[in-house]
């Protein structure tokens, strides 16, 4: 081998070593910022921790599922008055296209209803798109079951004062066409995490009820919901290591109050929070500048205002 080539792969070896060792050095730090981290009782990370360590902790991050939303019929299999204050609808498939239902975290539905509520009939159908010939309105509904054999969809409506939604749920019966629009905006975890955080009113129930329910067997996590009493309380079926906490309080602040006086276990937390928005407003910033929390691994939505 002539001198140069050699020196030319000495060169190259030495390059490689120092990739190596950079790559082995912020490997170790990672790991001492994640022992020290799990060291800490609170749970709430120390600040010096950088994204990289983080990274080392969690999962990749939430992925929002792609969806091809479309109109489609089903119908009404089952009304039941859940609690005084949600009545549980279910439908079958009853026509040749499905809601797009994926099984992922959060996915909703439109139901479309008369403008003030009332059980529409078959529509007139243009091209693709459906039309009545009354004024409608839609009112979004998270699935709360879904079942891939029979491809029966269940939704859980909270009653309120007024609304179409609410009427509808009131009016609709066994027998009936519950026309739908959808599946959207589910979401996808990237794995594992070791708490499950929850928050939310009976709107937001349907979503993290529906997830819960669905996680492993060693999953530990708790849920925060909010009811106006204890009759409103519902019975879910949740792994042994995931709790319920009910907040049988609409007082704006009550929520908030028992989230964050929970004592969090270390590690990775998934926070979840869907419901009233000023409600959920304190535990938006809560999450963001006490728990730290990057990006990518909570989801926070107000699902209705109070006026
Ligand atoms: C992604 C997403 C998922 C949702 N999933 C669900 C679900 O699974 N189940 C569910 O019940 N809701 C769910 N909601 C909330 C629901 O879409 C709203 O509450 C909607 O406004 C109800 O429509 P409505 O026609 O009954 O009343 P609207 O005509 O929209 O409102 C009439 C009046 O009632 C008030 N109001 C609206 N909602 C409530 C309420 N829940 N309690 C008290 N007052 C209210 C309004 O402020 C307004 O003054 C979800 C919302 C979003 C964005």
């Amino acid at each position: 081998m002539g001198k140069n080539k050699e020196l030319k792969e000495l060169r190259q070896k030495i390059k490689k070593l120092s990739k190596d060792q950079k790559d082995l050095a912020q490997q170790l730090e990672q790991l001492q910022q994640v022992l020290a981290f799990s060291d800490t009782s609170s749970g709430v990370p120390a600040p010096s921790i950088t994204a990289s360590a983080w990274t080392a902790i969690y999962p990749p991050p939430l992925e929002r599922g792609k969806y091809s939303p479309r109109y489609a019929q089903y119908r009404v299999s089952n009304v039941q008055q859940l609690t005084p204050t949600v009545i549980r609808v279910a439908g079958v498939p009853a026509s040749e296209l499905k809601a797009d239902i994926q099984g992922l975290l959060g996915e909703y539905i439109y139901v479309i209803t008369g403008k003030s509520g009332e059980v529409l009939p078959e529509p007139r159908t243009e091209g693709k798109k459906p039309a009545w010939d009354q004024p409608i309105s839609s009112t979004k509904y998270t699935v709360r079951q879904h079942n891939t054999e029979t491809g029966e969809l269940e939704i859980n409506i909270v009653l309120h004062e007024r609304g179409a939604g609410t009427t509808w749920a009131r009016n609709v019966a066994v027998g009936d066409i519950m026309h739908v629009v959808g599946a959207k905006s589910g979401y996808r975890t990237g794995g594992a995490y070791d708490f499950y955080l929850m928050a939310g009113d009976e709107t937001g129930l349907p979503g993290m009820a529906r997830w819960a329910e669905g996680l492993p067997k060693d999953a530990r996590g708790a849920l925060f919901i909010e009811v106006p009493g204890t009759a409103s309380r519902q019975n879910l079926k949740l792994p042994p290591g995931v709790e319920v906490i009910w907040v049988d309080s609409l007082q704006v602040g009550a929520l908030a109050t028992a989230v964050q006086g929970y004592p969090l276990p270390q590690g990775s937390i998934f926070a979840w929070l869907a419901g009233e928005s000023t409600s959920l407003q304190p535990l938006r910033s809560w999450v963001r500048k006490e728990l730290k929390m990057p990006k990518g691994h909570g989801y926070s939505k107000g699902y209705w205002k109070r006026k």
